[in-house]
């Protein structure tokens, strides 16, 4: 029998194993099927989301993600008021010197600056 694709993450990974279970093969999803699955039916039989094709959804995801990580880098380069790597830098010096301890603001202002600095895009970086 022909397995269908992993219910969880949809790669065409299926394997039977001589327990008669069916485990995904990918690594990062590791679903297991029905005990007692001696020909792969009851692994084919679960319930699977429609899939417009192979890892289409996955990009769309990362697409999505993508454009949601420069959305809210853009409002907290416009809350700081800095972008680039050499201008958070400095910024974060000044606030670790300048700002007292007790200050509330000064770790949410150095949590703003290592957030943009963390996601600068791969071309400023270094
Ligand atoms: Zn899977």
């Amino acid at each position: 029998m022909n397995l269908k694709p992993c219910p969880a993450c949809g790669r065409e990974s299926a394997i039977l194993v001589p327990t008669d279970v069916v485990y995904c093969g990918n690594f990062e999803c590791r679903m297991k099927g029905p005990e007692r699955d001696h020909d792969g039916s009851k692994w084919n039989a679960l319930p699977r989301l429609p899939r417009e094709g192979k890892n289409t959804m996955s990009k769309q995801t990362t697409r999505k993600s993508e454009a949601e990580r420069a959305l809210l880098r853009k409002a907290l380069v416009a809350l700081v008021g800095a972008d680039g790597k050499d201008e958070l830098l400095g910024m974060k010096a000044v606030i670790t010197n300048e700002m007292p301890e007790h200050d509330s603001d000064k770790a949410a202002a150095l949590g703003a600056l290592q957030a943009l600095l963390d996601t600068l895009p791969e071309a400023a970086n270094g």
